[in-house]
């Protein structure tokens, strides 16, 4: 495996000093690089724009113990049970009772969350939580407003320089920890800081489906792997039961938000029978493992592409106002709503495992930090609890920051960095663009939501084989750099799943 993926001198790189480097522009990013202490300098950079992020498309809102008839007990219990026992319950702690304030302080810096007539936040309820706890905003758009009103602020934010399409190729570090990255925004250059915030976000392209844009693919947390960042449960890959089955081809797949099961749509056969009845006590709002694995089953025993959601006892009208950008998008496919039923199929969605951090965010590499999806803080566990990921960026992304901002070794450093690139093999876009695709239909094929020693055997072979032909290749082009990033993420996630021996949450073996 490369250790760095292109040849270089440091000494002849344009290099760009800074205090702290965040990577990605999604809401963990975002929120982090506003609670860096003004005096420190930053530098944001991201592969893409902020519109092409998870955390734009977010749509159901954002988990918080806020109505009176709510307590963290009962939000902690319910995110232990999510994650089937792998949770780690201090960070679970800190994540439901640091909630409410960072809702009060998003409050404060303008985010339009929907409210009541009385001024109060609308709070709605979502699969696996046993209250109401979701804020949201626009109806169905709380990732849409929530990003743009934080890219807003941070624009404005004098200490804090933004770069767009300028990508995290490796990371640089020394006996003491880090030292900076190379980044390439159309040439490789170096980042001289002492502190770096990943916050790259998930992996969802490394399938052929998911709900993820295409900057997901874990390039990331495969940078901080091959700097010695240790990772963690890579094998919990969480499938979203309701993505609308599309007439239009495009590279990520439409979600049914489970906020739409939570005020009252229910899963259905071509039959017309409501499958998750007797399935599990919460029934359509089970945890998404076990409604995914319910459709799967479904699907197979009728050699069907999708089952249906019913949406029929709420009116048309308060389905386009609570759900806008769902209806919107159902009326374009043609899909009239309420009477109609959506067909809906699982498809990848977040990912519970990544870059292994402690409750400030920090890595095991002095220096490190990384916070949202890209990081594992462990509150997940074996399975992510609906709307409790936007939480984890503003809850761990402040927590990162804060702890920067009060560690005083804020120094540029300066050693030089080299390596001699040994590949030789020159590949075209056209042989990257065929990997990269092979690829995500063998992780959809083999590492699925319902997973087999066979296919496992399968996908590692295939992969030992892609790395190697990656090992040999010369990388130049973002898309090479990404391919790498893939093949040695996927890779992980194989090994993890390959090594975990019981069913737990989203990692399910049928065998
Ligand atoms: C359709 C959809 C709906 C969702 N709904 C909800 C919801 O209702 N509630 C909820 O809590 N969660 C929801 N989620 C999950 C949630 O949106 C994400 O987990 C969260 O927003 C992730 O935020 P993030 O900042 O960690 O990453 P992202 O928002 O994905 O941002 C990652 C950033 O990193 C950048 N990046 C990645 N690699 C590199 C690199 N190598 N170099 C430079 N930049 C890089 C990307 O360009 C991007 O800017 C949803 C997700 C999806 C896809």
């Amino acid at each position: 495996m490369k250790r760095y993926l292109c040849g270089f001198d440091t000494a002849t790189l344009e290099t760009i000093e800074t205090d702290v480097l965040i990577v990605g522009s999604g809401i963990a990013g975002l929120y982090a690089g506003l609670h860096i202490d003004p005096h420190l300098r930053c530098l944001l950079i991201t592969k893409t724009e902020i519109e092409k992020t998870n955390s734009w498309l977010a749509q159901g809102g954002i988990a918080a113990v806020i109505a009176k008839d709510d307590n963290f007990d009962s939000h902690v219990a319910d995110t232990l049970e999510a994650g089937a026992g792998l949770c780690d319950e201090e960070a679970v702690r800190v994540l439901v009772q640091e909630g409410p304030e960072n809702i009060r302080e998003l409050v404060e810096l303008d985010i339009p969350f929907d409210t009541n007539p009385e001024g109060e936040l609308q709070i709605t309820r979502e699969g696996g939580h046993s209250c109401r706890r979701i804020v949201h905003c626009g109806g169905d758009a709380t990732g849409r407003e929530t990003t743009k009103r934080l890219g807003e602020l941070i624009l404005a934010k004098e200490n804090v320089k933004i770069a767009f399409r300028t990508q995290l190729v490796d990371l640089l570090v020394d006996e003491n920890g880090i030292c900076g990255a190379l980044i390439n925004d159309g040439a490789l250059k170096r980042v001289a800081c002492s502190h770096v915030i990943l916050a790259t976000g998930g992996i969802g392209h490394i399938y052929r489906y998911t709900t993820n844009p295409r900057g997901a693919m874990g390039d990331g947390i495969a940078a901080a792997h091959r700097a010695g960042a240790e990772l963690a449960l890579m094998e919990m890959v969480q499938f979203h039961p309701t993505t609308l089955l599309s007439q239009k081809s495009s590279d990520r797949l439409f979600l049914i938000s489970e906020a739409v099961r939570g005020e009252g749509g229910i899963l259905k056969n071509s039959a017309g029978e409501a499958f998750m009845q007797g399935k599990h006590r919460r029934a359509d709002l089970a945890p998404r493992d076990i409604v995914t694995r319910e459709i799967l089953k479904e699907l197979k025993k009728r050699g069907e592409t999708n089952v249906y959601l019913d949406v029929s006892s709420m009116t048309r009208e308060f389905f386009s106002q609570r759900f806008p950008t769902i209806f919107g998008r159902c009326e374009e496919e043609g899909v009239h709503l309420t009477d109609t039923m959506i067909p809906v199929r699982p498809a990848q969605h977040y990912f519970m495992g990544g870059i292994k951090t402690d409750l400030d965010g920090m890595t095991n590499i002095r220096g490190l930090y990384s916070c949202g999806e890209s990081a594992c803080t462990g509150i997940h566990g074996a399975n992510r609890l609906a709307s409790n990921s936007m939480l984890e960026c503003l809850v761990f992304g402040r927590r990162a920051a804060r702890h920067i901002n009060n560690s005083l070794h804020a120094f540029v450093p300066s050693n030089r960095f080299a390596h001699e690139e040994t590949a030789r093999a020159y590949r075209s876009n056209a042989e990257v663009e065929l990997q990269h695709n092979y690829l995500r239909r063998l992780m959809s094929a083999d590492v699925g939501a319902v997973r087999t020693k066979a296919g496992l055997a399968h996908a590692e072979a295939e992969l030992a084989r892609m790395l190697a032909w990656a090992d040999e290749s010369v990388l130049q082009t973002p898309a090479d750099f990404e391919l790498y990033g893939m093949i040695e993420t996927a890779t992980e996630i194989v090994r993890a799943a390959s090594a975990r021996r019981e069913n737990i949450g989203a990692h399910y073996m049928e065998d």
